[in-house]
């Protein structure tokens, strides 16, 4: 259990329940995530991906079954402890990356560290650079994010998921508007990171060249884990 950073046990999710357009998306998702692994998720359009990656990232709350993120069980936390523990243990990079345009690159990977104290100091800036470097993004750490191109922002949208050093890191397609070459290379990041750090990588993916170079591949269908 000491190296297992996210187990589900039976998950279920349905929507509007209750009501006539209630629908089930996930059932009885067994799962169990061990430190280090880089794993993919993939299946169809529509199969719950992102309903089980947004359950994961505790987003959102399955309607049945357990879920432990490191090692915490999650049914009986109230939102401030759930808020909590998503900012201790997970990073999240989607594809829509949420990312601020009218800041800085700098300010952006701040951005976290700033919510989690409070006021900013020089440590925090000073981090934000070191993950900028590691990005490659070191001659753009003082650029307004709006005028980067596409793989450049999906570099600081993972030096952001970095900055609280969070254990998981949950990706939803974080290649997908992008072309061949950033594909790569944004891959190529993320392996590094999971090799030298150590950290966690679930990744959404549709790129099946991508998901073969992961150390495991989860495939949903229909809801279910095949
Ligand atoms: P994927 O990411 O694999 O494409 P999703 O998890 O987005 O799949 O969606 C799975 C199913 O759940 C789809 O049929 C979708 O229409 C439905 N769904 C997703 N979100 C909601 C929601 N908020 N309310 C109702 N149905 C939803
Ligand atoms: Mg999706």
């Amino acid at each position: 259990m000491a190296d297992t950073v996210l187990q589900l046990e039976r998950v279920c999710k349905s929507y509007a329940i209750g009501t006539p357009a209630e629908s089930q998306v996930l059932f009885d998702i067994d799962l169990t995530i061990q430190k280090g692994e880089f794993a993919a998720l993939i299946g169809p359009s529509g199969s719950g991906k992102s309903t089980l990656l947004n359950i994961i990232g505790l987003l959102d709350r399955p309607s049945s079954g357990k879920l432990f993120m490191t090692g915490q069980e999650t049914s009986t936390l109230d939102e401030d402890n759930l808020t909590r523990l998503r900012g201790q243990a997970i990073g999240f990079v989607f594809q829509s990356h949420y990312l601020l345009t009218a800041f800085t690159a700098t300010e952006n990977v701040m951005m976290p560290m700033l919510m989690q104290q409070g006021r900013p100091d020089k440590s925090m800036r000073d981090k934000a650079r070191a993950l900028l470097d590691k990005v490659n993004l070191r001659q753009w750490q003082d650029h307004l994010v709006g005028n980067m191109s596409g793989g450049q922002q999906q570099r600081v949208a993972i030096a952001r998921a970095l900055a609280l050093n969070a254990p998981l890191i949950l990706a939803d397609e974080p290649t997908g508007n992008l072309d061949t070459k950033s594909t790569d290379a944004i891959f190529e990041l993320m392996r590094q990171v999971n090799q030298e750090h150590g950290t966690t990588f679930l990744m959404v993916t549709h790129n099946m060249e991508l998901a073969k170079r992961c150390d495991r591949t989860i495939e949903l269908v229909d809801g279910r884990i095949v």
